[in-house]
């Protein structure tokens, strides 16, 4: 049988990793089965996913953002349009929180609206579904006054997307799943910024015990470091197997 897993497109978090291309951004892909959701198509999702992956990107049935920043949607539009096929398969659905799709910050272009079966508005504690996935936006982070969302895909994949760290956490993400991704922008903590750190990311691991971690969305910070020596800092310190992803990087699970 088919295995579960994710596609990490890009793992580049910030302005100049993103921005100057030093990583790869565009998110992640998960694979439930054959049911495709991408989260967070950033810069290049598109390109990527034909280039080098070899999804046909028609097979994709969902796409969720956690929130409007364009490292997290920019290619939301063209995804739509290469989904869809130009408007001529109606099968894909789009969840998102309001300030995405409405409003003066939406990244969503509106004639694309209606070539979607649903869109969904995202809201802490609620759970939304299509095509045999299943998404809870877990909590409504503090992040840079953006509404944005840590996410939960069929119970088994938990996204703690950007964030200030807060405590609330630790209480109400799920404990114990298949998979926890942590954007860990940078390697040390800094208070004038809401990003998680490797030490936020080590107390979030540490707390909630997924059977494995994958940490991303790396700062220059992060990046020199490099994120694979922080994974197995990580993985030492928690007892659980916590994974550096890179540009191109499929888990199964
Ligand atoms: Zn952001
Ligand atoms: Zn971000």
């Amino acid at each position: 049988m088919k295995r579960n897993n994710v596609l990490f497109l890009g793992t580049a978090g910030g302005r100049i990793t993103t921005f100057r291309l030093v990583r790869r951004s565009g998110g992640f892909l998960i694979d439930f089965q054959g049911s495709l959701v991408h989260v967070d198509p950033g810069p290049g999702a598109f390109v990527y996913l034909i280039r080098d992956h070899l999804i046909d990107p028609r097979n994709i049935d969902l796409i969720v953002l956690s929130h409007f920043h364009l490292d997290h949607s920019a290619d939301l539009n063209t995804l739509i349009e290469a989904a869809t096929d130009g408007g001529r398969k109606r099968h894909v659905s789009l969840f998102a929180p309001l300030s995405a799709v409405e409003g003066e910050d939406r990244v969503l272009l509106p004639y694309l609206r209606k070539r979607l079966v649903k869109e969904e508005i995202l809201k802490e504690g609620e759970e939304h579904e299509y095509a045999g996935i299943k998404v809870k936006a877990v909590m409504r982070h503090t992040h840079h006054g953006a509404e944005t969302y840590g996410l939960m895909f069929n119970d088994s994949v938990v996204y703690v997307s950007c964030a200030r760290f807060e405590e609330r956490m630790l209480e109400v993400y799920p404990k114990g799943r298949e998979l926890l991704i942590i954007n860990t922008t940078f390697y040390g903590k800094r208070h004038a910024v809401d990003h998680l750190s490797a030490e936020d990311a080590k107390r979030l691991i540490d707390s909630l015990r997924p059977k494995r971690a994958v940490i991303t969305h790396y700062s220059m910070e992060m990046h020199q470091r490099p994120p694979e020596s922080v994974a197995r800092e990580i993985s030492r310190a928690t007892g659980v197997p916590t994974v550096a992803a890179h540009d191109g990087l499929r888990v199964e699970f």
